[in-house]
């Protein structure tokens, strides 16, 4: 069970970075609260005719140094808190990596496996027109996020598009490539977690080569970013898991023949090639490097004394407790936190943003050239934090992101 609701651990991560810096309590109170929240209950007519009524959400969490940026999520666990959080989080994570974006995100309680397509494309077309309001290629700019893919970004910005009677591809990022979408976005998380996996390493003194790496949750952001750390930093793939949960092999697993596995089986937990294990089992390895890439509240104050990787990059977000987060720096164990770990997906979207706005559009040399260089440029200024105050990952990167949100609100002043 979590601790604490996931905005107030959030909000901790914000208090514990803030003393640090020289904002003033007043700011801190803005910087801390959420911008605009809405909520939308809403009809959808399904197959057999009768009608469902679904909640929805979309918050802005800040917008001080341009429109809300962040994605959109179908679980039927979502709620305000979480999306709360989720917001929160993306506003410190554009900040961090210096995007002209402020934060924000959205989501819908439902589980989307019980949905025909049909009523999925209902669903989605029905709660963006319902949160329209807010959203726009100039005020907030939503993406994909658990259960939603390129196929939901379509339908959305047609819906937008429909709407307003043009289109309007930049109102959304993650769409398809030959719609609007940037090549390298499908990639993008898993590649950030790549170079921050590789700078971990690097850091900490172990040669990727020699490395053993376990993934938690096997959709667009583990099974990239197993993909690349055993392509491109030839580190071993030990174990991996989804919510029907893992398997293990000691000697690595072939990356590419697990994402075939899975996209056929709908599961890696009955992946021949390998020992079955539990989630839990996965997260207590003995590997060099954990990324979990599932959901929040994976390594909690239970079982973060068990957790024997020397590096945690967190693909996920949230996926680490408070609680936990103190056991495992004073155990040494260093973590690289969501709001930096993760931030390749916001980057390449903001790459697809800025696309859709000049209607130009990169090659995808270009794109991994400027997300690699941005992810260690962002890695290396939050290292310089760590190292200048003597804390953890998490603590440095919410200071440097606090700084940043801080002087554009200072600056802009406040209206009236
Ligand atoms: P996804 O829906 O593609 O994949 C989620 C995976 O987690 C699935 O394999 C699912 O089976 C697994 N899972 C769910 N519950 C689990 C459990 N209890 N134990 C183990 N595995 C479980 O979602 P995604 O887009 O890969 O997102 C994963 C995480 O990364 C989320 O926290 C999301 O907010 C975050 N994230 C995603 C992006 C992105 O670009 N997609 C960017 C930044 C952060």
């Amino acid at each position: 069970m979590p601790e604490k609701s996931l905005y107030e651990m959030a909000v901790e991560q914000f208090n514990r970075a803030v003393k640090y810096t020289d904002v003033e309590p007043d700011l801190a109170e803005i910087l801390r609260r959420p911008k605009r929240v809405l909520v939308v209950e809403f009809p959808v007519k399904m197959d057999d005719g009768h009608i469902e009524v679904f909640t929805g959400y979309r918050v802005q969490h800040n917008i001080a140094r341009g429109p809300a940026k962040g994605g959109i999520r179908y679980h039927p666990d979502t709620n305000l808190d979480e999306v709360k959080a989720l917001a929160f989080w993306m506003t410190w994570k554009t900040a961090v990596m210096n995007l002209p974006f402020g934060g924000g995100k959205g989501g819908v309680k439902v589980d989307p496996k019980k949905l025909s397509k049909s009523e999925l494309e209902r669903l989605s077309r029905r709660y963006f027109s319902e949160i329209q309001i807010m959203i726009g290629p100039h005020n907030d700019i939503p993406a994909p996020d658990v259960n939603t893919n390129a196929d939901v970004m379509a339908w959305f910005m047609d819906t937008y598009s429909m709407n307003v009677g043009y289109t309007a591809l930049g109102v959304v990022t993650g769409k398809p490539v030959d719609l609007g979408g940037s090549e390298g976005r499908e990639e993008a998380t898993g590649r950030g977690v790549k170079v921050c996996a590789g700078l971990a390493m690097e850091t900490l003194g172990i040669d990727p080569k020699k490395a053993t790496v376990a993934v938690q949750g096997f959709g667009n952001v583990g099974q990239f970013a197993a993909l690349l750390i055993a392509k491109e930093l030839g580190s071993k793939v030990v174990a991996v898991s989804d919510s029907k949960g893992g398997v293990y092999n000691p000697s690595g697993f072939d990356v590419e023949e697990l994402i075939k596995y899975k996209h056929e089986e709908g599961t890696v937990a009955t992946y021949p090639k390998g020992e079955r294990i539990t989630n839990e089992e996965l997260l207590e390895l003995d590997v060099d490097v954990l990324v979990p890439a599932a959901l929040e509240n994976a390594i909690h104050k239970g079982n973060a004394e068990r957790i024997k990787a020397k590096a945690v990059v967190e693909g996920a977000n949230g996926p680490t407790t408070n609680e936990a987060d103190e056991i495992l720096y004073k155990r040494g164990v260093l973590v690289v936190p969501d709001i930096l770990a993760n931030a390749g997906g916001v980057t390449v979207s903001y790459f697809e943003w800025v696309q859709d706005l000049q209607a130009f559009f990169w090659d995808i040399d270009q794109i991994r050239n400027a997300l690699e260089k941005m992810m260690k440029k962002a890695f290396t200024d939050v290292m310089k934090i760590k190292e200048k105050h003597n804390i953890d990952m998490r603590t440095a990167a919410y200071i440097l992101a606090i700084e940043r949100v801080a002087y554009a609100t200072k600056k802009r002043g406040i209206y009236p």
